[in-house]
This record gives structure tokens, C-alpha cells and sequence, in this order.
């Protein structure tokens, strides 16, 4: 019978892969948490509505790649393709943009039917961000700078580079529309076919044309620095002088106007050079209209989302991954011979009731004294400890060192395997622990 496989575009996290995404969460969270965000958890089924009224019928997303199913009742659900609107309808349904401002951010998978390829899949991770009622630069600001703080964190800051922007009000975006449409409808034979497409339907989105001959045309383009309004203005040169002031560069990209209807005034990418194609690894924007687009009071709102499978990837090529992340244990507990094995057990519990988050890897499935200690290298713990009926008899234990420790590698080399009394083994595990 043929083996049933997993969807296209959509991956299994292996145990051997793991590690690095509780690295990455663990270290973003530790950054969300001292900015001051609260964790949000949103259905990953929608109405399908949802993401039409927000995202904008005429977009990539609602357009091809969503993954729409009718429900036994009939009704259109989808699974979410992002978690912006997921989360304006979250906040707004449970009254939390009711007369006061959140920081919140959710972390999970998303689902778009794009053509797999590296970096981009059907099922994929984002850590996002959403900040709602607060209408000045200040909060665009620290929004960002935290961003640069997660690159920092992840040793990813020198790979990365921020593109910024300001697609102003809709008023302003309105009368640039006009004035590009103008210009555009000029040099029609020069436009590729989706462009063309978009004259009518979403003619900024040709801004974001990948094709060369479309990007030659738009060279001579209007420029919406002659269009944007005053106040936008102001907010964008603020927002850039905050982000000068804290030492975060930045490239500002006129042509940066993003995939999705709901933004205005700022938008931004991170982006990188080591991931090809598929190069931007966070993005987002401030989309004021959006709350009052979805029904709720007319409310600002300001947010990024990050991939996850395009930071490990970059992590992976540029070996930023410390080297403790991948190994499963921090002592292995070795035991051969009668009675030997009820001795490691009592020895795990009472060095994990000990040492709070020390990893213990008991040996359980049998074996030989030798296919256990290739377990133990393998576990990447530093030190096993060994049981055998002798050290049963003596009181004692082996502690025999793995390896050496990245940290105090000139003491550990110096380290002999022993025979220690039990009585003294918390002592000799702590000096392992460095
Ligand atoms: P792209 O231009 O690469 O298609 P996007 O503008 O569609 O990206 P957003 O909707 O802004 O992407 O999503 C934010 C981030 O999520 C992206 O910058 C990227 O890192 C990640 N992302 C988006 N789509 C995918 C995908 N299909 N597979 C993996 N990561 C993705
Ligand atoms: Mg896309």
C-alpha cells in the first residue's frame, strides 16, 4: 500500500530541529516580555470573510492563496493566512480596544498556497506583533528598535537591513494612485501581465513588480514623496528621527509599498542577502483604518510579523546557533548490572529536585555498558555518571567527563574520571554546570 505523506509545502518540525526553534521563540519571547507585550492565541480557522474585508479581494492572498472549504454547515471558512485581521477581530470582539491600548504579539502557523521553494511554504510559522489605539511615531518607533533588538539577540543584526516607508493617508494614496495610473497607462506595452491586471484593480501593488522591463517604467515614475500628506510627513520624520537617536539604520525605499490593502502611513522589511529570493524576514505597518474596516470604533492599530522558517534558515547558514541549543542532556546517568538500575532512578530524581531545568537523561531500553556510553556522547551532556553493583556496594558513583566545556574549557580538560562518594556527587555535578 503506498505511505501517506505529508501535504506539499508543509513540514514536520523534526526532534533534531526543534532545539533551534525554542531557541529562536525563547529568545524573541524574552524581548517581547521586556517591551512589555502580552500573548494573544487565535483560532487558526476564520471566516473567510475575515480575511476578505481586511486583507483586499485584489491581493496575492485572497486572490490564490488562500486555503478556503466550505464547513458541513455550508459555511466559508479559511484557514488564516496571516494573523493581523485574526487578531483586530480577536481584540475587537472581546472589547480590548475599548478605551484603553494593548501590546500584543501570538506566534503560530499560517497556511498560504504558494509554490513551495526554500524560505516559503504552505504551512509556515510567524511570530507577529500587533499594537492597537496608539496613533503617534513613538510606538512605530519602538516597535522597530525592538526588532533590531531580536536581530541583536539572535546575532543576526550585521545580516539584516531595514527598508522603510510612508504610504501616507488614503486621501494622499488616492491622489498618487490617480497620478500613477496617469503615468502608467503611458507605457502599457512595457508592463508585465499581472501589472497590467492591476492598472485598474490595484495599481500601487505594480510598485512591487519583480519585472525588470516594469521596473525600468517605473523609474520615471511620480514619486509619492510629491504626494504624501503633511501630517504623514511629520509622523515619518519623527518616527526616522527616534530611530536615529537609537542607532537603528535604515534605507528609506519609495517603492516599498507591501502586499496587503490595510496599511498607511509606515511600512517596513527587514530584509537579508542570505536567503535568496525569498529575503524578508519581518515585516509590517501601520494600518489605521483597519479596526474601523472590520466594524469596530475607529481605532489606530500598528504591527510586524516575522517568519520563523526564514530566521532558522539564516541562523543555520550563518552557524548562530549556540552550541548547547542542540544537545539533549546536561548529565546521563549510565547503569549496568543487577539491581543497579532502581540506584539511577533514585540518583536522577534527587539531581532533579536539586537543580531546577537540569536536563537528566536516565538510560532506559538495556544495552551494554558500551552502546550506553555512545548514547551519552551522543546526548552532548558533559559528564555521565555510572552505576555499576561495585558502586553500589561502595556508596559511590563514576563521574566520568564527556567533553570539554565551552565555558572553563581550561579546567575541564584537567578533569579525570572518579570514583566519588554519593554523599559528595550534588557538590561535583554543580562544578560541571558552569
Ligand atoms: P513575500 O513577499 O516573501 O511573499 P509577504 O509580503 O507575502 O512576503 P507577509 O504577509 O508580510 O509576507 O508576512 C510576513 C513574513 O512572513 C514575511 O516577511 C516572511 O518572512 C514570512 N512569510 C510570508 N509568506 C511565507 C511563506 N509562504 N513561507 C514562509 N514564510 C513566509
Ligand atoms: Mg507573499
Amino acid at each position: 500500500m503506498a505511505k501517506i505523506q505529508a501535504i506539499r509545502g508543509m513540514n514536520d518540525i523534526l526532534p533534531e530541529q526543534t532545539p533551534k526553534w525554542q531557541y529562536l521563540e525563547d529568545t524573541v519571547r524574552r524581548v517581547l516580555q521586556s517591551y512589555g507585550y502580552s500573548e494573544i492565541r487565535m483560532p487558526i480557522v476564520e471566516q473567510t470573510e475575515l480575511f476578505k474585508r481586511s486583507i483586499g479581494e485584489v491581493t496575492d492572498i485572497v486572490e490564490k492563496e488562500m486555503y478556503t472549504f466550505e464547513d458541513r454547515n455550508g459555511d466559508s471558512l479559511t484557514l488564516r493566512p496571516e494573523g493581523t485581521a485574526c487578531c483586530v477581530r480577536a481584540a475587537e470582539q472581546h472589547g480590548l480596544l475599548f478605551n484603553q491600548t494593548q501590546k500584543l504579539w501570538y506566534c503560530g502557523p499560517m497556511f498560504r498556497h504558494e509554490r513551495p521553494q526554500k524560505g516559503r511554504y504552505r504551512q509556515f510559522n510567524q511570530i507577529g506583533v500587533e499594537c492597537f489605539g496608539m496613533q503617534g511615531p513613538d510606538i512605530d518607533a519602538e516597535m522597530i528598535i525592538m526588532t533590531a533588538r531580536f536581530w541583536k539577540a539572535l546575532g543576526l543584526l550585521d545580516n539584516v537591513t531595514l527598508q522603510i516607508n510612508s504610504l501616507g493617508t488614503s486621501e494622499a494614496r488616492k491622489a498618487y494612485k490617480a497620478a500613477l495610473v496617469g503615468y502608467l497607462s503611458g507605457h502599457l506595452d512595457a508592463l508585465d501581465d499581472d501589472s497590467k491586471r492591476r492598472l485598474e484593480s490595484n495599481p500601487l501593488r505594480i510598485l512591487d513588480s519583480k519585472n525588470q522591463d516594469t521596473q525600468r517604467v517605473l523609474d520615471n515614475a511620480p514619486d509619492f514623496a510629491d504626494y504624501i500628506d503633511a501630517e504623514s510627513k511629520e509622523h515619518f520624520e519623527t518616527l526616522l528621527s527616534l530611530l536615529d537617536a537609537n542607532g537603528v539604520s535604515y534605507e528609506v525605499n519609495s517603492r516599498l509599498v507591501r502586499g496587503l490593502d490595510y496599511y498607511s502611513k509606515t511600512v517596513f522589511e527587514w530584509v537579508t542577502q542570505d536567503l535568496g529570493a525569498q529575503g524578508t524576514v519581518c515585516a509590517g505597518g501601520r494600518y489605521d483604518g483597519l479596526v474601523e474596516q472590520l466594524g469596530g470604533k475607529p481605532t489606530p492599530g500598528v504591527g510586524f510579523a516575522m517568519g520563523v522558517e526564514r530566521l532558522i534558515l539564516m541562523l543555520e547558514s550563518l552557524d548562530k546557533i549556540p552550541a548547547e541549543v542542540n544537545n539533549s542532556a546536561d548529565v546521563f546517568i549510565v547503569s549496568v548490572g543487577e539491581g543497579t538500575q532502581v540506584e539511577a532512578f533514585k540518583l536522577a530524581e534527587i539531581l532533579r529536585n536539586e537543580f531546577q531545568s537540569l536536563r537528566v537523561v536516565t538510560h532506559c531500553g538495556g544495552g551494554s555498558f558500551k552502546s550506553q556510553m555512545k548514547k551519552a556522547d551522543k546526548s552532548g551532556a558533559p559528564v555521565a555518571l555510572i552505576i555499576g553493583e561495585n558502586e553500589i556496594k561502595n556508596k559511590t558513583v563514576v563521574v566520568k567527563p564527556l567533553r570539554d566545556l565551552s565555558q572553563g574549557a581550561e579546567e575541564s580538560n584537567n578533569r579525570q574520571q572518579i570514583e566519588a562518594p554519593i554523599v559528595d556527587l550534588l557538590d561535583i555535578i554543580e562544578d560541571y554546570l558552569v
